[in-house]
């Protein structure tokens, strides 16, 4: 037909999810262009979200443990503070992950066009050549046929309409930017990045304050998890506000002053040297003239799938956040390899990849703050609330000698068993959370567990290296089985 480019399979968008379904796919035997408006590969979680934020959270780890040091009997002086290194080090590393990715699309002969892209029609895409870091549009124009296409657009950072625009107050995105070290900063929004992103902010010098409308803070993980974060974390906040609105703001010369509402109607205010909103993100799919395609989009901008990613138009896919919650990295991978692998199947014919569809149980999810906090599956809170039976084994890090000799034993890591009638006493592993360093290492082996239907007796049975922090899962599984009553 018209037009200048044709291909097996479409990606839109080049995240974690659109690059991991071109790779596979291409890897299938497809013909695949990858269409991406940022000048790299990678999408959000490279550019500007899990792998910035964890570079700058390595330094902020490193920098908090020396303090824990000084109780060891090894002092170090104040620390000084290189913003401009300490930015090109984020740089540095996103450079070889995006780089890497570049030569991986080039060694399995993807096609990557640059560019937004928006359907035509079920069949055709048009790209809008873009260039530069602003993604500045240059006039020129590609049409793009193809067979089957996966949406993979990802989301953005909602912002609150009423907010000035102003420079001191940014989003995730302005504040891995790192333009500088603020002495007063205001989250809002209690939530894994806003409080990842306050973690680095006060250990580079800033007191924080943290807005929330919930009744707490980091929502989705057990309140115990929490307050073990929380009791190591309060030194680095003047004001928690919780169930509380941010309602208005005025740039001033002084600071952004910020006006408050508690939901019991109580106001107050507040000035501050950078503002970050982290309320929450929205999805893209209202944003590539789905409806053109016949694809459906939700009033809030994301696109329903069956179990093989479809949308509501057959040949046409869509994976990661665009897709829905969780907004999470991983996820957006697995399925991924999920629709490429299900749109390879179809062309080659081969009923076991037709088969493929996204059935995981569970999705992790980790807070990178110190100490980590991470979960899976069931939470203790769900349980109750849910009135779902269950047999919890609780290993406090008080009892780990690993933990003890790294001076940081205040974490617990928990298990949860099914401990309904008919589990008849070996209950299947339900979920589990684990809150202390490195919790967000360990916590895929809880996945596994689950994935597995393990019960209380395989976990505990399995021989886990000593001393190591992963011990504790064995333990937790032994404390809930009953052979380790003796614990604190
Ligand atoms: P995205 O990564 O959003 O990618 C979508 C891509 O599509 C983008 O590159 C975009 O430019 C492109 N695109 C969109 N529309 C068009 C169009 N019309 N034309 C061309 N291109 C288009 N997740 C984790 O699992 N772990 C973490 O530690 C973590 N940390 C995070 C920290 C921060 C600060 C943020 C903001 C997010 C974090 N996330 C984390 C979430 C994670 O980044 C996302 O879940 C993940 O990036 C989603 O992948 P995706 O492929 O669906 O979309």
């Amino acid at each position: 037909g018209s037009a200048d480019l044709h291909c097996d399979l479409l990606v839109l968008g080049a995240g974690p999810g659109g690059y991991s379904a071109a790779f596979r796919a291409a890897d299938l035997g497809l013909n695949v262009v990858l269409v991406e408006r940022y000048a790299t590969l990678g999408g959000v979680c490279l550019n500007v979200g899990c792998i910035p934020s964890k570079a700058l959270l390595h330094v902020a780890a490193v920098m908090d443990e020396v303090p824990h040091l000084a109780a060891l009997g090894v002092e170090f002086g104040a620390p000084t503070i290189h913003v401009d290194k300490l930015r090109g080090h984020k740089e540095k590393v996103i450079g070889k992950l995006t780089g890497g990715l570049a030569a991986m699309a080039k060694m399995r002969k993807v096609t990557t066009v640059r560019g937004y892209g928006h359907f035509l029609d079920a069949n055709h895409v048009e790209v809008e050549e873009t260039t530069g870091q602003a993604q500045d549009k240059t006039g020129a124009k590609k049409t793009i046929h193809f067979k089957q296409a996966i949406i993979a657009a990802g989301s953005q950072a909602v912002r609150l309409p009423f907010l000035p625009d102003d420079e001191r107050i940014v989003d995730s995105t302005g504040a891995l930017a790192l333009k500088g070290t603020p002495k007063k900063m205001l989250i809002i929004g209690g939530g894994i990045i806003g409080l990842e992103m306050g973690t680095v902010y006060s250990t580079l010098g800033a007191r924080l304050d943290v807005v929330e409308m919930l009744d707490g803070l980091m929502q989705g993980a057990d309140r115990d998890l929490v307050k073990v974060w929380q009791k190591m974390n309060a030194k680095r906040f003047d004001n928690i506000m919780l169930k509380t609105k941010t309602v208005g703001a005025t740039a001033t010369a002084e600071g952004i002053q910020v006006q408050f509402e508690g939901l019991d109607g109580a106001k107050s205010e507040g000035t501050y040297d950078l503002v970050l909103q982290a309320v929450g993100r929205t999805p893209n799919g209202k944003k590539i003239a789905a409806d053109k395609a016949g694809v459906a989009v939700t009033d809030r901008g994301f696109i329903n799938v069956d179990v093989q990613m479809r949308t509501n138009v057959p040949h046409i896919f869509a994976i990661g956040d665009v897709v829905g919650q969780p907004m999470l990295a991983h996820k957006a991978v697995h399925e991924a390899h999920v629709a490429a692998e299900v749109a390879a199947g179809v062309i080659l014919g081969d009923a076991q990849l037709a088969k493929s569809q996204f059935d995981a149980r569970v999705i992790p999810s980790v807070a990178y703050t110190d100490p980590e906090v991470a979960w899976v599956g069931l939470t203790e809170d769900q349980a109750k609330a849910q009135g779902i039976k269950v047999k919890k084994g609780l290993f406090p890090w008080t009892a780990s000698g690993r933990a003890i000799a790294n001076g940081r034993d205040e974490g617990f890591t928990k298990l949860l068993f099914d401990d309904s009638e008919e589990a008849h006493g070996h209950g299947k592993i339900l979920g589990g959370g684990i809150v202390g360093t490195h919790a967000g290492d360990m916590i895929g082996e809880i996945a596994l567990a689950i994935e597995m239907g393990a019960d209380a007796v395989d976990i505990g049975k399995t021989i886990h290296p000593h001393p190591t922090l992963g011990e504790s899962i064995g333990m937790a599984a032994e404390v809930a089985h009953g052979s380790c009553t003796d614990l604190p």
